[in-house]
């Protein structure tokens, strides 16, 4: 019975899809894909039956996630279909002396963070509500938190919109990159994906429901993003729009010295808006013909063949590159946008002759890491654990990571991309979360490894974080992480600095008091 109406509700929400697709539609308007849950009345009690409506593969996938690292499986796993269900769980968890609730996006967290331990996963899946308004001051979408980017980005350029902000995999949920920051390489221009929310919907520990915004409940809006999920279990998010492009020039340009690298890299991102690029990401390879993490992995398409022989003499164990785009309209000719191209890279101090361009679809621009993820399928690296560590390093601090760590420590590669690009703190609102460096400008570094059969162990790739954090530490490097992941208390006091850890501890206090939600993070337990 359950199940007809399920598919009933399945019929009406596809015929709501077509209104809002139409354009119609400016209300906010659910249509999430109901799942068959036969065990609904189950939510009223989260005692021991609550384990009877799972089955132990789903509880066993709640236990894993894209890192690979972690292992820890919930008591249950309920899938919210509702704001009203997400309440009933946080309620019903804070009604007991021991259940806790981790929000499940889309599980790509690498240290478990999206775990529950004895605890209840609520898997936000099913909510994947999106409705555009386009009139108004700015056009924005109202979308609900257990939506992918992918999703939004499809909803949105039906009427020719998109969000300004990204991050360079679109798989990943709406609720799990607002707990994060969301970065990418439109950050330098509109700032993380957490600077591009205009109000949320949140279900605080207590179980209140609180919408939120700037002007209204500000300290749970400036809190809950980039809050790791520790203040509220994001319902709906409002997130800013713009008119999407048709098009993106998506160039490469190789660097061998570092100074050059990383002069360009920081002029573009201080650049006046209409000289510089729309996107830009900086990465180290190393300098071999090794497919993973030498130079043959630079070219934009298999057909290109990468010239090494222009590499100079001089260069030493890496070589870098720098990522940009230019987006624009089918209706531009050629012709200006080479001349706008030209124009652009002609500060740039590349190696001549070692650029690479194409010209894809916005789409296929923003997706492309896609591509790399059905190769990986293919090739198992994807389901290898990933040992990731993000880092921000402050700009004063880079020349010195890049002698001490990139060229020593990891001059031979990590398996996976290794991005190193700079961002600009006044893009971030200091009353969020997210902790950055004290520096008008800091760089991402991100080892985004993975253990590959036949390669390092994970066991190896941890402790060669660890490693890295220690010369970062005995440096005095003043690095924070990015993704931040720690095991012991004192760390995220660090993490925090003393006046950014009150306020964190005040906000935990004020909206989840009992510590009830996203234990995975490992920064509050409850007792
Ligand atoms: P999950 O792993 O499901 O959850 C992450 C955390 O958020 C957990 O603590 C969870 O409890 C909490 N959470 C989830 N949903 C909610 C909610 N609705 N309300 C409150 N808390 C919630 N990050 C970037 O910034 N830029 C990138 O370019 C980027 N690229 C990536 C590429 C890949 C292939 C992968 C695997 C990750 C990438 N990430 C990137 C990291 C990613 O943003 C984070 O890991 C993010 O948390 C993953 O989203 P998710 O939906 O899988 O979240």
């Amino acid at each position: 019975m359950g199940c007809l109406v399920t598919r009933l509700l399945v019929l009406v929400i596809a015929f709501m899809d077509r209104i809002i697709t139409n354009g119609k539609l400016s209300d906010y308007i659910p249509w999430s894909s109901a799942l068959c849950k036969e065990d609904s009345d189950s939510l009223s009690g989260l005692g021991p039956k609550m384990n009877e409506t799972v089955s132990m593969s789903e509880t066993k996938r709640a236990a894993r996630d894209f890192g690979g690292v972690y292992n820890q499986k919930p008591a249950s796993v309920v899938y919210s279909e509702s704001l009203d269900d997400i309440v009933r769980v946080v309620r019903k968890a804070a009604s007991s002396d021991h259940l806790t609730v981790a929000a499940r996006g889309n599980g790509h967290s690498t240290y478990g963070q999206a775990q529950a331990l004895n605890g209840i996963v609520l898997d936000m899946s099913a909510m994947k509500g999106i409705a555009i308004q386009e009139e108004g001051v700015f056009p924005y979408v109202d979308v609900e938190a257990g939506a992918l980017w992918i999703d939004v980005l499809r909803a949105a350029l039906k009427v020719g919109l998109s969000p300004r902000s990204w991050t360079d995999y679109l798989f990943l949920s709406i609720g799990g990159t607002l707990s994060n920051a969301g970065i990418s390489g439109q950050t330098f221009r509109f700032g993380p994906q957490i600077s591009n929310v205009a109000q949320l919907e949140v279900v605080t520990g207590k179980g209140e429901v609180m919408t939120c915004s700037p002007q209204r409940h500000e300290e749970l809006f400036y809190g809950v993003l980039g809050g790791l999920g520790q203040f509220g279990i994001i319902s709906k998010a409002r997130i800013v729009l713009q008119r999407a492009p048709d098009k993106t020039r998506w160039m490469r340009l190789v660097y061998s010295d570092f100074e050059d690298f990383r002069r360009d890299q920081e002029l573009i991102i201080s650049s006046p808006e209409h000289t510089t690029f729309d996107y830009m990401e900086g990465f180290a390879v190393v300098n071999s013909n090794d497919h993973v993490n030498g130079w043959p992995s630079i070219p934009l398409s298999p057909d290109v063949t990468f010239d090494s022989t222009l590499i100079p003499a001089t260069a030493g164990p890496l070589l870098y590159f720098i990522e940009v785009a230019i987006y624009y309209n089918a209706t531009q000719s050629m012709a200006s946008l080479n001349k706008q191209t030209e124009r652009k890279l002609a500060s740039l101090n590349f190696i001549k002759g070692l650029s690479f361009s194409t010209d894809v679809t916005y789409v296929e621009f923003l997706n492309r890491v896609y591509r790399e993820e059905i190769a990986a399928r293919a090739s198992g690296a994807w389901d290898a654990p990933h040992p990731w560590l993000n880092l921000f390093v402050p700009k004063s601090k880079i020349v010195e990571f890049n002698d001490k760590v990139l060229k020593e420590v990891l001059a031979y590669g990590i398996g996976g991309p290794l991005l190193v690009y700079p961002l600009l703190k006044n893009k971030w609102d200091s009353r969020m979360s997210t902790v950055v460096p004290d520096e008008d400008v800091f760089y991402l570094v991100g080892l985004l490894r993975s253990s590959r059969h036949g390669g390092p162990s994970v066991e190896r790739l941890l402790e060669e974080n660890d490693h890295i954090l220690r010369i970062c530490e005995t440096s005095g490097m003043d690095i924070k992480q990015y993704l931040p992941h720690y095991k012991m208390d004192g760390e995220w006091r660090k993490h925090f600095g003393t006046t950014g850890w009150d306020r964190f501890k005040r906000r935990k206090e004020r909206y989840d008091p009992l510590a009830i939600l996203a234990p995975g993070q490992r920064i509050f337990s409850r007792s």
